[in-house]
């Protein structure tokens, strides 16, 4: 678990603090996005976690320890760090960039090799065929992904991610989303992702919070930042779709009801409402056939607009 209590920090020459007293606590194995326009101290409080920034006041306590007791390069290691684009060594092939951190912790060859393997199945990187390239052999896409297997290679609890899929294009990005999100959840890491892309934290946060001037102006679920923004701020930042991006979230099965489809176009339990949504709209039909379970189900477009506004 991770708890900053209230921390702050402000640089030198700086009129106000880039980070002004925050509270915030996040859950074992969940994944907190930190969003908010440029310069409101997303990166600066994520920097605190792995010491990279210290603050000047306040704590960050991993699993109940104040890091600042911790020795810096140890808690490096038990932490993955993926940055934007830059973070690999441009020098090192594939295996010996994912291989980094087990090799500063002294394990054998072997077990670095197989591990090595391991990762880049994992991240969906066929391990003979990228094994031996260099960085700028990859597209951007493929680098994000030996940036996410090299912070995963040593098994870290804890995963910064610094505008991790900044510099892919948006086909990528959003598979990479998808990927990713799904192996984090898996493996139950504590992870805190640092976007400015705000379809990229409602996919990916359990929790998102949105920040500015230093501040946390609301932590929130996707759904509930969506459905009941704090303020004027929170509403503008999130958009004024914000009722499709609802319904992004949601997936069909979980408003179908009983009910015989004729001959309705078909999705699946797991179509997201706003996918069924574009369907009825495109086919001029009034309701769909929700296939895959056993008794016959179908999705109202009267249901879908019930899901858009409902309040949570
Ligand atoms: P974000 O990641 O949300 O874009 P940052 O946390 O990087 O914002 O920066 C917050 C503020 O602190 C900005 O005004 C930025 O210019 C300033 N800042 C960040 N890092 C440093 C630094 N190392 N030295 C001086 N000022 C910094
Ligand atoms: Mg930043």
């Amino acid at each position: 678990m991770i708890r900053f209590e209230g921390v702050s920090r402000r640089f030198a020459g700086a009129e106000r603090p880039a980070v002004d007293g925050i509270d915030l606590d996040i859950a074992a194995g969940t994944t907190c996005v930190l969003i908010g326009p440029s310069g409101c101290g997303k990166s600066t409080t994520l920097r605190m976690v792995n010491r990279l920034v210290e603050p000047d006041a306040g704590r960050v306590l991993l699993d109940g320890r104040d890091v600042a007791e911790v020795d810096p390069v140890r808690l490096r290691r038990g932490i993955g760090y993926v940055l934007q684009g830059i973070g690999l060594f441009p020098h090192r092939n594939v295996a010996e960039n994912v291989a980094t951190v087990p090799r500063l912790l002294g394990w054998t060859r072997a077990r670095i090799a197989d591990r090595v393997d391991e990762m880049l199945d994992l991240v969906g990187l066929d391990p003979d065929a990228y094994r031996q390239r260099r960085p700028d052999e990859l597209s951007g896409g493929q680098r994000q992904r030996v940036g996410v297997a090299r912070a995963l290679a040593a098994d870290p609890d804890v995963l910064l991610m610094d505008e991790p899929f900044g510099a892919v294009d948006p086909v990528a990005r959003d598979r990479l989303q998808e990927e990713v999100g799904e192996i984090l959840r898996r493996l139950k890491k504590t992870v805190i992702i640092v976007t400015h892309d705000i379809d990229e934290a409602m996919r990916m946060g359990d929790r998102v919070v949105l920040m500015r001037e230093g501040r946390i102006v609301q932590a929130d679920t996707p759904d509930r930042l969506l459905a009941a923004p704090a303020d004027r701020f929170v509403e503008s930042f999130v958009g004024e779709d914000r009722a499709l991006r609802r319904l992004a979230l949601s997936q069909a099965g979980a408003i179908a009801v009983p009910g015989d489809p004729g001959d309705a176009p078909g999705v699946t339990a797991e179509t997201s409402l706003k996918d069924a949504l574009a369907l009825l709209l495109s086919s001029g039909a009034d309701h769909l056939a929700v296939t895959g379970s056993d008794a016959p189900a179908i999705l109202t477009l009267a249901a879908i607009r019930d899901a858009a506004s409902r309040r949570v």
